[in-house]
């Protein structure tokens, strides 16, 4: 059961009216829409086809190195609600509406079978970095992590210098670990790369620092754990948004916000298992333009995932139905209750009126 708009391009969800995207909230109405919408499942149905898994992680990423899951299974496949654990309920929320969306409607009508994926390069020493890439068969593009606090600007620069001995382009992201000096500083000693992702923490610094120098500017944190991701367009703050299906509330909410964004999207995961993966690729798969690669091949990161991993093949990953195994590396039973429980607040915030 896949419900999709007859473009194909969902402008309207069949969750939420427009206006609910715009300020960032997604919501369940029904509209009167052919074919009609499915009603907002309650926490109990997600509960009952839930499971909390422990998937354990080649490289410490944002400081874990086991990464904790809610999946649940829907009429159209299966949802993953996996909002960092320090986040709070309001900004978790929306993570549970993506899952919602995945397990209840499935991805929109696609317009491409396969997406070009970059590989990701953690803050790691330089000698590292071959062994990394060489998990991403046939990349072209390398997202290299730099401003890792604990490490200097000469750490960041033999980085990027390995990874650029290895692909065509490198694309650098700082998570806005720079203020705006250090920014126009690191830019200068990194040299020529695709493009500076989130170099500062706030839009008014993105927008300084694109004034100041002339590599491309993208916007994630700004974007995802903004208020209203349109300032970054309004500001002239950057030149690229990443997009990502879990905090803007699912695929219909990113594809309709790439559409009115007025700059170049790249799709990317924020460490989902093969659950959130499967709904990332299927937004990346139905944007009508898309010429950048994405951030899609996080999965290499898992020692063990939910699911077989999406394949890179000649640098891109295709589309397709995610089925968890029965074998699952489930988290402990107090975390169990920790996760079904915030699944329940947020579920409640989701629904009230
Ligand atoms: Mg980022």
């Amino acid at each position: 059961m896949v419900f999709s708009s007859p473009t194909g391009r969902n402008k309207q969800s069949p969750f939420g009216t427009s206006d609910d995207r715009k300020k960032g909230v997604p919501t369940f109405r029904l509209q009167p829409k052919n074919p009609p919408p499915p009603s907002m499942p309650s926490a109990d149905d997600l509960l009952e086809s839930a499971k909390v898994v422990a998937l354990p992680m080649h490289t410490r990423f944002r400081g874990v190195k086991v990464r904790e899951a809610l999946i649940f299974s829907g009429p159209a496949g299966w949802g993953e609600f996996a909002p960092f654990v320090e986040y709070e309920d309001a900004e978790a929320k929306t993570w549970l509406a993506a899952g919602i969306e995945a397990a209840y409607l499935g991805p929109p009508a696609p317009v491409r079978d396969s997406v070009r994926v970059n590989a990701t390069v953690p803050a790691v020493p330089a000698e590292e970095v071959a062994g990394l890439i060489a998990r991403y068969p046939g990349v072209d593009t390398v997202k290299v992590k730099v401003a890792e606090p604990g490490q200097s600007l000469a750490d960041d620069v033999e980085r990027v210098a390995a990874a650029r001995d290895l692909v065509g382009t490198v694309r650098i992201d700082a998570n806005g670990g720079w203020s705006v000096q250090q920014a126009i500083e690191a830019v200068a000693a990194i040299g020529d790369v695709e493009y500076v992702e989130q170099p500062c923490a706030t839009v008014e610094e993105l927008a300084q620092v694109r004034r100041a120098v002339s590599v491309p500017i993208a916007a994630d944190e700004s974007i995802r754990r903004a208020g209203d991701p349109m300032r970054v367009a309004a500001l002239d703050a950057a030149d690229i948004a990443v997009l990502k299906v879990a905090p803007l509330g699912g695929m219909r909410a990113l594809v309709a916000l790439a559409e009115r964004l007025p700059m170049d999207v790249v799709v990317s995961s924020a460490l989902d298992t093969a659950v959130g993966m499967a709904a990332g690729i299927g937004a990346a798969a139905a944007l009508p333009d898309l010429d950048r690669a994405c951030g899609l091949g996080t999965g290499e990161f898992f020692v063990r995932d939910v699911a077989r991993s999406f394949r890179i093949e000649h640098g891109t990953v295709r589309p397709r139905r995610v089925e968890p195994g029965i074998d699952l590396p489930l988290a402990s039973a107090e975390r169990t209750r920790w996760w079904h429980e915030r699944l329940r607040r947020c579920h409640d915030l989701l629904t009230r009126r």
